[in-house]
Protein backbone atom coordinates (compact mmCIF):
# COMPACT_ATOMS: atom_id res chain seq x y z
CA UNK A 1 0.00 0.00 0.00
CA UNK A 2 2.86 2.56 0.22
CA UNK A 3 4.20 2.06 -2.78
CA UNK A 4 0.58 3.15 -4.35
CA UNK A 5 0.86 6.39 -2.04
CA UNK A 6 4.45 6.84 -3.52
CA UNK A 7 3.16 6.21 -7.67
CA UNK A 8 0.29 8.70 -6.90
CA UNK A 9 2.69 10.97 -5.69
CA UNK A 10 5.14 10.70 -8.43
CA UNK A 11 1.92 11.25 -10.99
CA UNK A 12 1.19 14.45 -9.20
CA UNK A 13 4.74 15.61 -9.94
CA UNK A 14 4.46 14.86 -13.45
CA UNK A 15 1.36 16.40 -14.41
CA UNK A 16 2.59 19.70 -12.29
CA UNK A 17 5.22 19.61 -14.21
CA UNK A 18 3.51 19.00 -17.44
CA UNK A 19 1.08 22.03 -16.78
CA UNK A 20 3.55 23.93 -15.63
CA UNK A 21 5.71 23.30 -19.06
CA UNK A 22 2.55 24.33 -21.22
CA UNK A 23 1.27 27.38 -19.99
CA UNK A 24 4.87 28.73 -20.55
CA UNK A 25 4.77 29.64 -23.87
CA UNK A 26 1.20 31.28 -23.42
CA UNK A 27 2.90 33.73 -21.38
CA UNK A 28 5.63 35.00 -24.20
CA UNK A 29 2.08 36.79 -26.59
CA UNK A 30 1.36 38.47 -23.21
CA UNK A 31 4.20 40.11 -22.86
CA UNK A 32 4.34 40.58 -26.45
CA UNK A 33 0.93 42.75 -26.46
CA UNK A 34 2.00 45.36 -24.04
CA UNK A 35 4.80 46.25 -26.29
CA UNK A 36 2.13 47.22 -28.79
CA UNK A 37 1.78 50.94 -28.30
CA UNK A 38 5.03 51.60 -29.63
CA UNK A 39 3.70 50.31 -32.79
CA UNK A 40 1.24 53.49 -32.98
CA UNK A 41 3.87 55.65 -32.90
CA UNK A 42 5.52 53.70 -36.11
CA UNK A 43 2.07 53.77 -37.91
CA UNK A 44 1.37 57.91 -37.73
CA UNK A 45 5.40 57.89 -39.13
CA UNK A 46 6.49 55.04 -41.38
CA UNK A 47 5.66 56.96 -44.82
CA UNK A 48 8.78 59.81 -43.92
CA UNK A 49 11.30 57.45 -45.37
CA UNK A 50 10.87 54.05 -47.56
CA UNK A 51 14.15 53.33 -46.46
CA UNK A 52 13.98 53.62 -42.58
CA UNK A 53 10.50 52.55 -42.22
CA UNK A 54 9.88 49.82 -39.56
CA UNK A 55 8.59 46.59 -41.00
CA UNK A 56 7.39 43.22 -39.07
CA UNK A 57 8.12 39.74 -39.70
CA UNK A 58 8.00 36.65 -38.04
CA UNK A 59 10.59 33.57 -37.07
CA UNK A 60 9.90 31.58 -40.34
CA UNK A 61 8.17 33.95 -42.47
CA UNK A 62 9.72 34.47 -45.52
CA UNK A 63 7.25 37.92 -45.86
CA UNK A 64 7.53 41.34 -44.37
CA UNK A 65 4.61 43.08 -43.38
CA UNK A 66 3.65 46.47 -43.18
CA UNK A 67 1.45 45.76 -39.85
CA UNK A 68 2.13 43.63 -37.24
CA UNK A 69 -1.55 43.69 -36.70
CA UNK A 70 -1.96 41.70 -40.23
CA UNK A 71 -3.72 38.80 -40.33
CA UNK A 72 -0.98 36.43 -41.62
CA UNK A 73 1.03 37.44 -38.59
CA UNK A 74 -1.85 36.37 -36.10
CA UNK A 75 -0.28 33.13 -35.60
CA UNK A 76 3.00 33.47 -34.93
CA UNK A 77 4.33 33.95 -31.26
CA UNK A 78 7.41 35.98 -31.86
CA UNK A 79 7.59 38.95 -34.23
CA UNK A 80 10.41 41.30 -35.00
CA UNK A 81 10.71 44.80 -35.98
CA UNK A 82 13.25 45.81 -38.32
CA UNK A 83 13.99 48.56 -40.90
CA UNK A 84 12.50 47.63 -44.53
CA UNK A 85 16.07 47.92 -45.91
CA UNK A 86 17.10 44.98 -42.89
CA UNK A 87 14.35 42.91 -44.04
CA UNK A 88 15.13 43.00 -48.15
CA UNK A 89 18.69 42.01 -47.00
CA UNK A 90 16.93 38.95 -45.01
CA UNK A 91 15.88 38.15 -48.56
CA UNK A 92 12.43 38.67 -46.90
CA UNK A 93 9.54 39.77 -49.53
CA UNK A 94 6.43 42.44 -49.07
CA UNK A 95 3.22 40.25 -47.82
CA UNK A 96 0.54 40.76 -50.29
CA UNK A 97 -1.92 41.00 -47.54
CA UNK A 98 -1.01 44.16 -46.05
CA UNK A 99 0.86 46.65 -48.64
ZN1 LIG B 1 1.17 41.01 -43.99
Amino acid sequence: MKEKKLIIKIVMIVLAVILMVSFMPAAVPVMHQAAAPATQKYSVTYTVHAAARKVFYATYSKKYHRTKKCRTLKRSKKIYKVTEKAAKKKHLKKCKVCW
